[in-house]
C-alpha cells in the first residue's frame, strides 16, 4: 500500500494502521491498540478513536464513513442522529440490533471549524487506506454473513474507488473476499441532510427497503460456500508486532473463536 509521507512534525504518522495492529487479532485487543493509532494524522484533531462495537457473533456488519461529532465525544459509533435513523430502519426491517456490529471505514472524526461548530470533512483516499487494517481485522474476527456499506466512503474502502454506488445501491454482491454478501446503500446522514420533509421521508423509505433486502439474506439458509475459509484478510503488521501465524484463522469454528475472545 502506498503510504503518506510524514508531513507535520507536531502530528507524526506512520502512514498505515497496520503498524499498530496487536499480536492477537481479537476485538478487545484491537480496540485497545486502535486507541493509540497514529496511522494517519486524523488522530491529532479528534477526541478519541471510535472503534466498532457489537458482538463477536454478529451476523451483519454495518460500515459507515467516520464518527460524527457526537460519536467523537462519546467514543462510540452510531450514537448520534445517524445512529437513530439506522436503529429505526433496523427495527422496521426486523433486524435485531443486538445481532449487529457497527463500525466505520475511518476511526477518527475528521472535521473543520465553522464558528463554534465542528463540521464533518470527508476523509481522503489515503486516510481511508491507512485506516483499513482496522476494518479488515474487525471483519476477520466477526466474520459477518452480510456487510452493509453505508455511503460512498465505506463502499470505496471495501469495493474499490471505482464502485458506482448510485447505480448499484441495494444490490447484493455475492462471495466477496470480505463476506458472502455485501450490499452498499446510502449513509443515514444523507437522509438527514435533505432539505424538505417529503424528500427525507422518501429517502428513509428507500433506506428501509434496502434493510429489508439485508434481512431477507440474513434469514436465508447459508449456502455451503459461505463456510469456506476466504483466506487471509488482514494487512501484515510490522514483523516486530507479530505475524499472521499468531492470529486466529477465519477458518476456525465459531465456538473456538468465541473462546479465544473470552465469550460464550
Ligand atoms: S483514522 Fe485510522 S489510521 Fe488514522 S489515526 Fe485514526 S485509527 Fe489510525
Amino acid at each position: 500500500m502506498k503510504r503518506a509521507a510524514p508531513a507535520d512534525p507536531k502530528c507524526p504518522s506512520t502512514g498505515s494502521a497496520s503498524d499498530f495492529l496487536p499480536r492477537k487479532i481479537e476485538l478487545p485487543a484491537l480496540a485497545q491498540a486502535a486507541a493509540k493509532c497514529h496511522g494517519c494524522t486524523l488522530y491529532c484533531n479528534a477526541t478519541q478513536t471510535v472503534f466498532g462495537e457489537g458482538p463477536i457473533n454478529a451476523i451483519v456488519m454495518f460500515v459507515g464513513e467516520q464518527p460524527g461529532d457526537q460519536e467523537d465525544r462519546a467514543g462510540k459509533p452510531f450514537v448520534g442522529p445517524s445512529g437513530k435513523v439506522l436503529d429505526a430502519a433496523l427495527q422496521e426491517a426486523g433486524i435485531p440490533r443486538e445481532k449487529t456490529y457497527v463500525t466505520n471505514a475511518v476511526k477518527h472524526f475528521k472535521w473543520e471549524p465553522r464558528g463554534q461548530r465542528r463540521i464533518h470533512s470527508k476523509p481522503s483516499s489515503r486516510e481511508i487506506a491507512a485506516c483499513r487494517p482496522w476494518l479488515e481485522a474487525e471483519i476477520q474476527v466477526v466474520r459477518p454473513r452480510v456487510i452493509v456499506c453505508l455511503g460512498a466512503t465505506a463502499a470505496q474502502s471495501l469495493l474499490g474507488s471505482a464502485f458506482p454506488l448510485t447505480q448499484h445501491r441495494g444490490e447484493v454482491i455475492k462471495d466477496t473476499k470480505w463476506a458472502p454478501n455485501v450490499l452498499a446503500t446510502l449513509h443515514p446522514s444523507s437522509i438527514l441532510r435533505l432539505p424538505d420533509h417529503d424528500a427525507r421521508e422518501a429517502a428513509r423509505r428507500s433506506f428501509v427497503k434496502d434493510m429489508k433486502i439485508v434481512a431477507k439474506h440474513l434469514r436465508a439458509k447459508p449456502r455451503r460456500t459461505e463456510s469456506a475459509p476466504p483466506g487471509a484478510l488482514v494487512s501484515e503488521p510490522s514483523p516486530k508486532r507479530g505475524t499472521a501465524a499468531s492470529r486466529p484463522s477465519r477458518a476456525q469454528p465459531a465456538k473456538t473463536r468465541a473462546a479465544h475472545h473470552g465469550r460464550s
